[in-house]
């Protein structure tokens, strides 16, 4: 019996928030206690994680959401996971939560946080699922991921299909408008999925 944490990473529409909520329907069908938060610098969607299918034209719909707490700081954090009272702990689009300024570590508070939880309760089923990209735009690991990948019991990375080739190994998510911030929160039509060799660095 020992704590996880299981990362899921990949670049957009490559299927981490459907592999997320799959993982949670399992977790509820076995009556574990689910509790799910989201960085609240995602504009997109409030109070619930969704998983998106592309439809042929480019457009996204959503196709299955959960209900999700929005944390901003690790004040708002310790609300939500000090009480302990869930089995697990999952953290969608977990990208958004910040790095220390001056940088202290690749964790920021946040994957600190993870870390602290997961040695409290070390002896116990706690699981904790992090999914989010890997990567920002520009080829950059992004935000506390990379941290959190090399903390984890396991990582699951996604690959999309690249919308230039068609080749299953989209593996960033590509600007296709100008801008140079990180922290866009883009759609379909921001962003494309890209292979390796497609991926047109700036
Ligand atoms: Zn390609």
């Amino acid at each position: 019996m020992t704590a996880r944490l299981e990362v899921i990473v990949g670049p957009m529409f490559s299927g981490k928030t459907e592999l997320l909520i799959a993982k949670l329907h399992r977790a509820q069908y076995a009556r574990k206690r689910v509790r799910i938060i989201k960085p609240a610098h995602d504009t997109r969607t409030q109070g619930f994680i969704a998983s998106r299918a592309v439809r042929p034209d480019g457009t996204t719909e959503v196709t299955d959401t959960l209900s999700a707490v929005m944390v901003r700081t690790e004040e708002d954090f310790e609300r939500v996971a000090g009480p302990g009272d869930f089995d697990v702990l999952a953290v969608d689009e977990a990208q958004f939560f910040p790095l220390d300024e001056p940088l202290r570590d690749s964790l920021g508070w946040f994957g600190r946080a993870l870390r602290r939880l997961l040695r409290e309760r070390r002896a116990s089923h706690l699981r904790i699922i992090v999914a989010g990209l890997d990567m920002d735009f520009a080829e950059e690991p992004f935000g506390p991921i990379p941290g959190l990948m090399a903390i984890a019991d396991s990582v699951e990375k996604l690959t999309g299909v690249c919308m230039i080739c068609g080749s299953d190994a989209g593996y960033i998510s590509q600007r296709v408008i100008p801008g140079d911030k990180q922290l866009v929160v883009g759609d379909a039509g921001e962003y494309q999925v890209r292979c390796r060799s497609c991926y047109a660095p700036r």
